[in-house]
């Protein structure tokens, strides 16, 4: 129904109200009115008559006209009616009247006056109606009043009421379209896909991303199609693998009313997340999301997290995993090994040709590793160059032997990259399992020991780990410890080993030689010393104090006795060296002339341009340079060329192996020949025998250094040193 037809209703409604009250109410008022006054007009003329008929029957006055006129006169005078009173005989004839006379509209009523049961004569009452027509005015005006109220209250505010509800229904209407149009436009942008069903699995709502999810035309996901009707499309579209679509419709339907969450996959490779939830009407919501992106994203980060990016390789988090898989497998006869390499020379091909190609390099040591390997085995990158490999199933160490061995030997051939031939190697620890629940964890750690051990005992081979190899380590961090002190304590001292010019047979100049007391294991060799000072990052205060103390000692020598003093490429690092030696110099008060600093090629080849401007800072205070173990290196040569050195040493290696070695003997004739021309100072080291004293005069060498001479000695022997040997008293070695 219309709100204008319950509109008119209401006032129509009114209006009968309206009328009703107006009308028939006074209506009602007046003719009851009236009624009244006949009854009373009838009740006073019966009155009269029986009150004249007593009057009668008591003899006084029948028909007297006299008489009655005085009994009359009195009842007039009393009665306070506004009737008016007729008695009349009983042929008509009027006897008296009394009351006001009226006119206009009358109400009449006779009544019979009787005397012994005969009739006498009649009294006739008269009453106007202008009374009851006057009340009735006054009823109608109220009436109408009323009426007029009524239908103000009967149409005003139910229409009030009924426009407030339309009101608000309309704005209720608009909120809801409002909110469908949100919802429509949320359904339409959603990333899911919705299928909404009703409980007879005909869909109610669907979206635009359900249809693309599945490849299906819109006009499939109309209201009223059917579950079935939209599985079927799907599997006709192809999109599932021919063994889900035999079991896609049947198992959607019959699944209808059960909660799903699962992952589908689709032929294309696609994953969609499906979450169907049945309703609390028996219908059904479904939702679908292309997960696919996410679960590359996952399955990257998975892999991430157990791979090394750089080279694909698994990591050690992987490895270890890998390591407890097959340690359950040791068992009789199957033995499983873990190697652990490191990479000979890999910080060098770094530090000289830059991090891309170390990364390169990695790489394809990666690549021949797995070339390398069984299938049943595996390779992982632990960081930095090193690797790990696990060898299963195999009967016996000599096969891991054997796989070290060729390991350490795919990666000694050169490789290629980018035009440059890099020459590397590697060091190659082993940790074999033989009992049954062999601890992974245990192993790596075992065989990272044996590797430890082998680096240390020279590069390029492998060894295999021993139980007491543990305590070597023990030790070593002992020693770590104890040097991190050494110099707080005092315990470090200069030794001196002269350097004789060949030509004055004089000594020109001493080596300052550090030496560490310890005091529990005596005397420590720098070689042991230094590298792991290097290490710990100790070299740079101890190098720091070697060089005051050497520019102090030598100071108190004779003007023509200088001092040299051996540099670790890591004080380089600081930047200070060039203002460190300046301040030596400056506190000895020894001459920057009678200075030499020693070299090795390793410290050209980290951060050249820099280490170049420090030496040349350093050659501009008037301090000489000299490049040490000349020679043992690769890129000797090229160095040369890079920095004017002062000085060549040349490794006491090609001394010693003079006289087995021919090719020594060519080597140094080559390098005292290039000194020469280069105008370059030739100092042979290790020189212990006269003869190989001879050769080297023989072939040109400038200066000489070596146990013929003297071994390293304390600093206050250093007067004694130069007055034997400046005397001649070469040959003595000097315990
Ligand atoms: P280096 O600078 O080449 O020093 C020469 C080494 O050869 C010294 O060994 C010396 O004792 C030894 N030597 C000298 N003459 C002979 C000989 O006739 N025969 C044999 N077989 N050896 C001889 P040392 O003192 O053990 O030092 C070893 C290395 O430790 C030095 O080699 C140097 O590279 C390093 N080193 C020593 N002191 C310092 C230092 O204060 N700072 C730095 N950074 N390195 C140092
Ligand atoms: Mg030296
Ligand atoms: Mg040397």
């Amino acid at each position: 129904m219309s709100y204008d037809v319950v509109r008119k209703l209401i006032r129509t409604v009114g209006g009968i109200l309206a009328l009703t009250i107006g009308l028939v109410v006074p209506a009602a008022f007046g003719m009851l009115d009236y009624v009244s006054l006949v009854g009373a007009t009838r009740a006073e003329a019966d009155f009269h008559a029986q009150y004249l008929g007593r009057l009668v029957e008591s003899g006084n006055f029948r028909y007297s006209a006299e008489g009655l006129q005085g009994t009359i006169a009195a009842i007039a005078a009393t009665s306070e009616t506004t009737a008016h009173v007729r008695l009349v005989d009983e042929n008509g004839t009027p006897l008296l009247e009394w009351g006001p006379s009226l006119s206009g509209n009358l109400v009449k009523a006779r009544s019979v006056v009787t005397l012994a049961g005969e009739p006498v004569g009649y009294v006739e009452v008269e009453n106007n109606v202008a009374s009851v027509l006057d009340s009735l005015i006054f009823l109608s005006l109220i009436g109408c009043a009323l009426g007029g109220l009524a239908y103000l209250a009967m149409t005003k505010l139910p229409a009030q009421a009924l426009d407030d509800a339309s009101r608000q229904i309309a704005e209720h209407q608009h909120r809801l379209a409002d909110k469908n149009a949100q919802l429509d436009a949320a359904l339409t942008n959603m990333v899911q896909g919705v299928c909404l069903y009703d409980a007879d699995q005909r869909i109610m709502v669907a979206n635009r991303r359900y249809a693309e999810i599945y490849g299906l035309d819109e006009r499939i996901l109309a209201p009223g199609t059917s579950l079935r009707q939209v599985l079927e499309a799907r599997v006709r579209n192809n999109v599932y693998t021919e063994y889900e679509a035999r079991e896609m419709v049947e198992l959607g339907i019959a699944k209808f009313g059960e909660h799903v969450s699962e992952i589908i996959v689709l032929q294309d490779g696609r994953h969609i997340s499906v979450l169907r939830r049945p309703l609390p009407n028996g219908g059904l919501i479904t939702t679908h999301e292309d997960v696919t992106d996410r679960k590359k994203a996952d399955a990257q980060i998975a892999h991430m997290a157990k791979h090394d990016t750089l080279t694909g390789l698994p990591n050690r988090l992987f490895l270890r995993e890998r390591l407890e898989r097959a340690t359950r497998c040791v068992g009789e006869g199957h033995a499983l090994a873990v190697h652990c390499l490191d990479l000979d020379r890999f910080k060098t091909v770094n530090d000289t040709l830059g991090h891309p190609m170390g990364d390169a390099l990695l790489c394809e040591v990666s690549a021949r590793l797995q070339a390398c390997i069984r299938g049943t085995d595996s390779v992982a990158r632990l960081g930095g160059d090193e690797f790990a490999v696990v060898q299963a199933g195999i009967a016996d160490p000599g096969q891991a032997a054997a796989l070290a061995e060729r390991l350490i030997a795919v990666l000694s051939e050169p490789f290629e990259i980018n035009g440059h031939r890099i020459v590397i190697g590697a060091s190659v620890g082993i940790a074999v399992a033989t009992l049954q629940g062999a601890d992974g964890e245990l192993l790596l750690k075992n065989a990272d020991l044996a590797l430890y051990c082998s680096k240390s005992e020279g590069r390029g081979r492998y060894r295999f780990f021993e139980a007491e190899m543990d305590a070597r380590i023990q030790a070593r961090r002992v020693l770590e410890f104890d040097l991190s002190n050494a110099l707080a304590l005092e315990q470090f001292e200069l030794y001196y080993q002269p350097l004789v010019d060949l030509k004055s047979n004089r000594v020109v100049a001493m080596e300052a030689l550090l030496r560490w007391r310890h005091p529990v294991r005596g005397f420590i060799s720098p070689m042991e010393f230094i590298p792991i000072a290097e290490e710990i990052g100790m070299i740079e205060s101890i190098g720091l104090w070697v060089l005051r103390q050497a520019c102090l000692e030598a100071a108190k020598w004779p003007d023509e006795v200088g001092v040299s003093v051996n540099l670790s490429p890591h004080q380089f690092k600081s930047g200070t060296l060039a203002f460190d030696v300046a301040a030596a110099l400056a506190t000895s008060g020894l001459p920057a002339s009678r200075l030499e600093l020693e070299i090795t090629e390793s410290a050209l080849m980290q951060n050249t341009e820099t280490t170049l401007a420090t030496l040349a800072k350093i050659r501009d205070l008037g301090v000489k340079v000299a490049m040490d173990d000349f020679g043992t290196g690769y890129s000797s040569l090229s160095y040369l060329h890079a920095f004017p050195f002062d000085k060549i040493k040349i490794d006491k290696c090609f001394v010693q192996n003079l006289s087995d070695k021919p090719d020594s003997g060519h080597i140094l004739r080559a390098v005292v020949g290039l000194g020469t021309s280069l105008r370059m100072i030739t100092t042979a080291e290790g020189v212990e025998t006269e003869a190989q004293l001879l050769q080297l005069r023989e072939e040109g060498c400038t200066q000489v250094q070596g146990y013929y001479f003297s071994p390293p000695r304390p600093a206050d022997e250093v007067d004694a040193l130069l007055a034997r040997i400046n005397a001649g008293g070469v040959g003595t070695r000097a315990a």
